[in-house]
């Protein structure tokens, strides 16, 4: 069957639960590997850089791009964020599905660079819960949670340029979910050529 992984893209507004969505994905699901970011916003409380993003100044961020060392980047409520390219091939050629994690700008780049690959925009099950999820991370100030509010209706409005869309209202349903459309992916006949051309 198909030995390369697939790419996928994961977009979804600040606070609809992407983060814990992948967290269980990758404890249920060996073979998952998360792209790990580079960015020029500050590390919240908690977060290590080279696990959470690679956290970097604007002239190292503007550097790697001027040298094609970013698969895509975008500006998001003030910062830059971007997919260092080198980790993304070898994994899939390892067999490895390898999520990337980005808001919606991000998102138009790999489908255009990479058609291929799926996309899928996990939604809250409402924007009441949405401000409610942001509000109590408490990570945020009144100005940014905001800003991410306007944000994440712009971003919503793009849901439907996504092949699938996930809603994360129960966590182990949403991650079931997930893994059974990666799972479906898998089984196009398309992905699996070579396997029924080997038969023949
Ligand atoms: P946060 O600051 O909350 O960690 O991320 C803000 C937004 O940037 C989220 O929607 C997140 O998915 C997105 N993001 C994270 N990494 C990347 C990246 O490498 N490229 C793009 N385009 N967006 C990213």
């Amino acid at each position: 069957m198909s030995a390369e992984g697939l790419l996928v893209v994961f977009s979804g507004p600040s606070g609809a639960g992407k983060d814990t969505v992948l967290k269980r994905l990758m404890e249920k699901e060996p073979g998952i590997r998360l792209s790990v970011s580079a960015t020029t916003r500050s590390p919240r409380e908690g977060e290590k850089d080279g696990t959470d993003y690679h956290f970097i100044s604007r002239e190292r961020f503007d550097a790697l791009v001027a040298e094609d060392k970013m698969l895509e980047y975008a500006e998001y409520c003030g910062n830059c964020y971007g997919t260092p390219s080198e980790p993304i091939e070898k994994w899939q050629a390892e067999g490895c599905d390898v999520i990337l994690e980005i808001e919606v700008q991000g998102g138009a780049q790999i489908k255009k660079k990479c058609p291929d690959c799926i996309s899928i925009f996990v939604l809250p099950p409402s924007l009441e819960v949405l401000e409610n999820r942001l509000r109590r991370r408490g990570t945020e100030s009144e100005d940014v949670i905001c800003k991410r509010l306007a944000a994440a209706k712009e971003e919503i409005a793009q849901a439907l340029h996504y092949d699938y869309i996930l809603v994360n209202d129960d966590l182990e349903p949403a991650v079931d979910q997930m893994a059974g459309i990666l799972r479906a992916e898998k089984q196009r006949a398309v992905r699996n050529k070579e396997f029924i051309e080997r038969m023949l």
